[in-house]
């Protein structure tokens, strides 16, 4: 689950999150909607009506968003990959994928059946307008604005660059032609970053023809794919590096272990400055109580060093997240990513084996990459 972000539903097993920006993206359509798009194409109308045609509208586009991210995860569980959760956020959706599609023509139909989702589910709402039009107009306004959102949400999704759908589909086309992942990630991801940059281009060329906001949103979007292009590369990158190794081949085994009563300031002289180490386990009678990290140290006035004990200021035991050797290296880093901390402790059945940092993970990669392993 995406920081941020609240569950509101349970489908097929599937929760469904919605991210904070999602929430200024609702509010902002349908007030676009209802205090400017529908009063324009339909002066006649009373002030409610406006308010609740474009609050139906845009919750009917919420649920085409969802629609589109669900058929994608149907798609994904079908073909045997886990698929936890959705979260909405503000340029729609993703779907949390635990694992990358194993054969090129799983992923091909995994991205593809999202835009025709979006595009069929815009062919339907057209023909409620084609059989409402002329009996019931704020139904056939609802029609008309859904078939266009749809079929635009749809072809947007297709534009070739990886990790939008259409970059997706190229990238399983490619991958099936060169039989290597990485090398169809890679170009999938120039594409990307070309299509970002005629984006950008396009924005800026806007700007300057007189039409300043649309030409800022365009830039704004082609910025976010580009974003999107190059962080999609390099997670996957060091997704790759990592795979198939487990926590107990990096986590460093010397922890020095320090006592429940030692004061702050002899900490710091005595074993944090000789060693350089930033984290230590505090025991007490020969069992874990608790974890010292440097942050630990660092919310204590120097003062009162000499009269405060690891115990007062260590995070306890039961309150930290730890891992086990023989989780997944890269699952065992989003966590540590998720929860916002550097560091974490290796136990198996209560004892302590290590600590696995992120500083661990960063050398077993450069090392990795250096060698060209
Ligand atoms: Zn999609």
């Amino acid at each position: 689950m995406l920081r941020n972000s609240v569950r509101i539903a349970r489908i097929g097993g599937i929760s469904i999150n919605i991210h904070v920006s999602w929430i200024l993206i609702f509010v902002l359509v349908t007030w676009t909607l209802a205090g400017s798009y529908f009063p324009q194409n339909y002066p006649n109308w009373p002030l409610s009506l406006y308010w609740t045609v474009g609050l139906a509208s845009s919750v009917l586009f919420f649920g085409s968003v969802l629609a589109h991210e669900l058929a994608h995860s149907f798609v994904a569980r079908a073909r045997g990959l886990p698929v936890h959760d959705i979260t909405l956020f503000i340029f729609g959706g993703v779907s949390q994928l635990s694992e990358e599609p194993q054969t090129p023509a799983t992923e091909f139909v995994m991205a593809l059946v999202g835009p025709l989702t979006s595009i069929v589910l815009g062919v339907c709402f057209g023909a409620v307008w084609f059989v409402a039009r002329g009996m019931n107009e704020p139904l056939a306004a609802l029609g008309s604005y859904l078939a266009f959102i749809n079929v635009i949400l749809g072809f947007f999704n297709l534009i070739p660059g990886f990790p939008l759908d259409g970059g997706r589909v190229l990238r399983s086309i490619l991958w099936q032609a060169t039989g290597s992942l990485q090398r169809a990630t890679r170009w999938a991801s120039l594409v990307g970053q070309v299509v970002a940059y005629l984006f950008i281009l396009a924005g800026i060329w806007q700007i300057f023809t007189g039409d300043w906001v649309g030409g800022l949103w365009i830039a704004f979007i082609g910025w976010f794919l580009d974003n999107a292009a190059s962080s999609s590369y390099r997670q996957l990158t060091v997704r790759n590096l990592l795979a198939g190794h487990k926590v107990r081949e990096v986590m460093s085994r010397e922890c020095p272990e320090v006592s429940v009563g030692l004061t702050l300031d002899r900490l710091v002289s005595e074993h944090m400055l000789p060693t350089g180490a930033r984290c230590f386990p505090v025991m007490e009678g020969g069992l874990v109580r608790g974890l010292l990290t440097l942050h630990n140290i660092k919310g204590v006035s120097r003062d009162l060093w000499a009269t405060t004990t690891v115990e007062q200021v260590m995070t306890p035991l039961e309150g930290l997240k730890r891992v086990r050797p023989d989780e997944e290296l890269w699952a065992a880093m989003q966590n540590m990513t998720a929860d916002g901390v550097n560091q974490l402790p290796v136990m198996d059945d209560g004892q302590l084996l290590g600590m696995l940092g992120r500083d661990n993970i960063v050398s077993f990669i450069r090392i990795k990459g250096e060698l060209g392993i």
